[in-house]
């Protein structure tokens, strides 16, 4: 049996608040190409873990590793240049930009780095850039709101505008926070549906959600969180059915 290509490793990692054991014993093996859920009641730690990962927040103990390098230390901006984005729970977007000047940001901070936009100067007439933006809010059904403010979408189509910025970073690890949080079942549905088909992309993704019926459709492996501690771990039918997992939702 060949060895899965584990391509994010956490490696025993502790997180305290003061006498808050917000993280323990965390063991994580994300295989390469798969979506991996991380799902838990509410105050489980999900979000601790994924800043964990991202550089947001020190762990106590422990290290996390992405595919050789030990992000443990690094700054989030040097993280995320080695290849690892994130969508926040609350969706970071710049209110008085235009839809597609919010895509095409990240993508310019890429290619000449962040300190080089000049906003006074239009972003559109970077032509390369400006197609490859438009095509990624078709991708996310968006391209007809290229226009208007990002500040006047609707909470949905943040999120899509966000995971838009996101994916044209071309990320090879992708971390999503409740990507359906606050969403009507419309938006969920939606949603569900635009994770399923940027699945097929080959990125690896870390899918950090509250809501079991999300993951359900998307997950190849998920790892339940409850009280800080991984406490099931299997193929999503085996996860489902495991009394551990029924107690931490009806008891959390
Ligand atoms: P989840 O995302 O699963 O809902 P969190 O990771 O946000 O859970 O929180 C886990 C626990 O850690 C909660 O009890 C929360 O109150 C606590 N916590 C999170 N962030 C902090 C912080 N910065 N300082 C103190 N306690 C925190
Ligand atoms: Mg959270």
């Amino acid at each position: 049996q060949a060895k899965p290509n584990v391509v994010l490793h956490v490696a025993d990692v502790h997180k305290n608040f003061g006498g808050l054991h917000a993280l323990a014993d965390i063991d994580l093996e994300v295989e390469e190409g798969k979506t991996h859920a991380i799902i838990g009641p509410n105050g489980a730690g999900k979000s601790t873990l994924l800043n964990v990962i991202i550089g947001r927040i020190p762990p106590t103990s422990g290290a996390v590793v992405f595919d050789g390098t030990v992000l443990t230390g690094k700054r989030p901006h040097e993280i995320n240049q080695l290849g690892v984005s994130r969508v926040f729970q609350t969706p970071e977007i710049f209110a008085d930009l235009s839809v597609l000047q919010n895509v095409m940001t990240p993508a310019f901070a890429k290619r000449d780095g962040a300190f080089r936009i000049n906003f006074a100067k239009p972003l559109e007439r970077e032509t390369a850039l400006r197609h490859e933006a438009e095509a990624m809010l078709e991708d996310v059904g968006l391209v007809d709101r290229r226009g208007v403010n990002a500040g006047s979408l609707s909470r949905g189509d943040k999120r899509r505008l966000e995971l838009a910025m996101c994916l044209i970073q071309k990320p090879r690890l992708l971390l999503l926070d409740e990507p359906t949080a606050g969403m009507s079942r419309h938006d969920t549905n939606t949603t569900i549906e635009l994770l399923k088909k940027i699945k097929s992309r080959g990125m690896t993704k870390v899918i950090i959600e509250h809501d079991m019926h999300v993951v359900f459709s998307l997950a190849d492996k998920i790892s339940v969180l409850a009280g800080g501690r991984i406490i099931a771990e299997g193929l999503p039918e085996e996860v489902r059915g495991d009394p551990r997992v029924q107690e931490a939702y009806l008891g959390g």
